[in-house]
């Protein structure tokens, strides 16, 4: 491409600098690199001579040798096989005062090109990912089997799941592993029997195929008519070996922190419960702080300050060993988990060792930083049986350890949550619900592509008589401990579906949505389903426009009466969310076992989007992988543009968050209901807290 301008080139700074901000301005827009071109070309013919001859390409790997009367100017980004280059005639590139100019747009074109091939990536994975979907819906294997689990007929597809077609008159369950057997076959039995109805029973089986494969298959399981006297049942095998795959190396890398590699501390407060509930030793959590860690950062830099994190890391896993687990659980704050951790004097023994370690000078690429060492604080099972309260001892015990001064170690003592023990607090918060001293306001959920509000989030408030204005924080984790949380949620409940009964359909659609915190406890209390139905039927809410959420970390595998509740009350319409998701440690492929609708994504991934390219990646295929599921996606604590930007490109649906709105008292609602069914496409931006 090339052209020779007519008119004036400018060569004054002021000019060039105005060229190149329009240039800036195109190339942040362009969507393809034909615009990429065109935006380069326009500013090398502003810039240059009117005789000049310049080319603008888009280097590829295979690209030909330039021109020889041409010369490159060479393009600093970050990803060579990629970038343009501009081509330019060598008086042109002799010109010592458009050196400079002609870098800074080679730089910019550089950037826009980099930016389109990593859109057009993350494109093509996602109409890869459909495309596999597709294929393997079509590739369903059928088979008809009888009441002594033979196979009677097998279709076509079947071949490709068992690595053979000679499938007739076979037991299905001897391509089935030993240990997966006996659940294997209550499953068929189940179904046969009738007791599931014409309702489809659902598993994961892994295959035995006679070519060797070991492939994982989703199970379906029906029968024509409810306990068919022929006992004949349909199986469709469905082949997720690679989405299983993916969703465990997904989960893998959720839950363990970039920077060392350790688990994080959702994955350490799993491995706690796991623990706990399969040994019956002493068990002992250890938590240490880095001393003094920010003046590393401001000292030395960041670079640095990582390396000291990564050395801390490595000392604290070396030293209680592979049986062991070694966590990052915060920014300068380290985790261990001692199994079977012998007696209070040897758990001693491993925190001054841990201490000594982590006081030791360590070697960086800045060269070597003197450390402060470390506060410990160190809980263990004789004290607790619940994995919640043993880190919380430990936590108690590092708080005294820091308040004593640099490098103390501290082991938990009752007397340490005495002292903060709150009875003032407790007969306070028993009168709030009755004395008004409860309150709540409302944050917009808002649809990303368009920016409508779609729904609030209902956030309780407790105006205390002498504190002041206090948040859940400082007073849910009360509340569920003394069970004050099954009234109070109630009232929580009562109040915002009268509220939002009342608040106005946008000029655009439907009337918001309320979402409403629910605490694990009240959803196991008994009467709760029967509060909800009279809430709704006493308010006249629509049932649709109601949505609970359940914080991911409160909902267990095991607790078979708030799963009931979530699936009966999703009977009933009323939508499912699934709170704080990435904090608690559920693999991604246990969504798809929980009566559920709505996701939302911990703040933590708004965070996370912008910090690096791999985050992002990881982060595109999590929600890729939930929207596979039919859910729709919240992205919570937006509070920048660009957060909001990264968050709509890797699909999620909706978002919250400081950038759209803070929350705000009931009596703002419907104003802003008005004032964003005015708005034509992006919402209007509230203020900050
Ligand atoms: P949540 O349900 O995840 O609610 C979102 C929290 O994030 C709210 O804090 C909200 O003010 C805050 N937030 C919203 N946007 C941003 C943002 O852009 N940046 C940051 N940094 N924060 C943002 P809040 O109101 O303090 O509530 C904290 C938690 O307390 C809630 O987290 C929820 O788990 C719980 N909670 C609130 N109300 C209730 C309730 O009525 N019942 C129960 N059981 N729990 C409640
Ligand atoms: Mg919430
Ligand atoms: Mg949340």
């Amino acid at each position: 491409m090339s052209a020779n301008p007519a008119d004036a080139h400018p060569h004054r700074p002021v000019e060039v600098e105005l060229v190149l901000r329009d240039a800036a301005a195109a190339l942040a827009g362009a969507t393809g690199t034909e615009a990429v071109l065109e935006a380069a070309d326009r500013a090398l013919a502003a810039l240059t001579l009117p005789d000049c001859r310049y080319k603008v390409r888009i280097r590829v790997a295979e690209d030909k040798a330039p021109p020889a009367d041409l010369v490159p100017i060479d393009v600093p980004a970050p990803d060579a096989e990629s970038v343009g280059v501009l081509l330019v005639d060598q008086d042109t590139a002799a010109r010592s005062e458009l050196s400079l100019p002609l870098q800074i747009l080679s730089a910019l074109a550089a950037q826009a090109v980099e930016r389109i091939c990593l859109a057009d990536e993350l494109q093509r994975y996602r109409s890869l990912h459909e495309m596999e979907a597709l294929m393997e819906r079509i590739c369903d294997a059928v088979l008809i089997v009888d009441a002594g689990h033979r196979i009677r007929y097998a279709s076509p597809s079947a071949r490709t799941v068992f690595g053979t077609s000679a499938l007739q008159d076979r037991d299905l369950l001897a391509f089935v592993p030993a240990e997966q057997r006996p659940a294997a076959g209550s499953l068929l039995r189940h179904v046969r029997s009738g007791a599931a109805g014409t309702e489809p029973g659902h598993a994961d089986w892994t295959i035995e195929a006679a070519d060797g494969r070991t492939p994982t298959v989703e199970v379906t399981c029906t029968t024509q008519q409810p306990a068919d006297p022929t006992g004949t049942v349909t199986v469709t095998l469905h082949d997720v070996t690679a989405q299983r795959r993916l969703e465990h190396e997904l989960t893998e890398s959720m839950f363990h922190d970039t920077l060392t590699g350790l688990p994080n501390r959702a994955l350490f407060a799993e491995r706690t419960e796991h623990a706990l509930a399969t040994s019956s030793g002493l068990t002992a959590a250890i938590i240490l702080d880095l001393d003094d860690f920010g003046s590393i950062n401001d000292t030395f830099g960041h670079a640095v300050g990582d390396e000291v994190l990564r050395s801390a890391g490595r000392r604290v896993a070396e030293a209680i060993g592979p049986d062991n687990v070694a966590a990052r659980s915060g920014g300068d704050e380290f985790a261990a988990l001692i199994h079977d951790a012998g007696t209070p004097e040897d758990i001693a023994a491993i925190a001054e060792h841990l201490s000594r370690l982590l006081a030791e000078p360590v070697r960086t690429s800045g060269g070597t930083v003197v450390v402060s060492g470390a506060s410990i604080g160190a809980a263990t099972t004789a004290d607790t049986g619940s994995a919640h309260e043993l880190l919380r001892n430990a936590n108690l015990a590092l708080r005294e350890a820091k308040s004593a001064g640099v490098r103390q170690c501290r082991h938990y003592e009752q007397s340490m949550a005495d002292r903060i023990a709150q009875p003032q607090l407790h007969s306070a918060l028993a009168a709030a619900v009755d004395d008004g001293s409860l309150l709540l306001e409302y944050q917009p959920i808002v649809a990303l592509g368009t920016g409508r509000t779609v729904g609030f989030e209902a956030l309780l408030r407790w105006q205390h008589p002498v504190r002041g204005r206090l948040y859940p924080g400082e007073f849910i984790a009360l509340a569920e401990d003394c069970g004050l949380i099954v009234p109070i949620g109630e009232w929580v409940l009562a109040t915002a579906t009268a509220q939002a009964q009342r608040w106005p359909a946008s000029v655009r659609g439907n009337a918001p949505y309320l979402s409403v915190n629910v605490s694990a406890h009240q959803f196991r209390s008994d009467g709760f389903l029967d509060t909800v139905g009279r809430l709704l039927a006493g308010t006249e809410l629509p049932a649709h426009r109601l949505v609970l959420e359940i914080t991911e970390s409160q909902l267990l595998p095991d607790d078979d009466k708030v799963w009931g509740a979530l699936a009966h009350l999703r009977g009933s319409g009323i939508r499912i969310a699934i709170d704080d998701f990435g904090t608690g440690y559920s693999a991604l492929g246990y969504l798809r076992q929980i009566p559920l609708d709505i996701v939302k994504l911990d703040r933590s991934f708004a965070r996370g989007l912008t910090t690096s390219r791999r985050q992002r990646d990881l982060m595109q295929g999590t929600v890729t992988l939930i929207r596979t599921l039919g859910l729709d996606v919240v992205a919570e604590g937006i509070e920048t543009e660009h957060q909001r930007e990264l968050s709509a490109t890797v699909g999620c649906t909706y978002g919250q968050g400081y950038l759209f709105a803070t929350p705000m008292p009931e009596s703002g609602v419907a104003d802003w209901l008005a004032q964003a069914g005015a708005a034509s496409s992006a919402p209007p931006v509230g203020g900050r807290r």
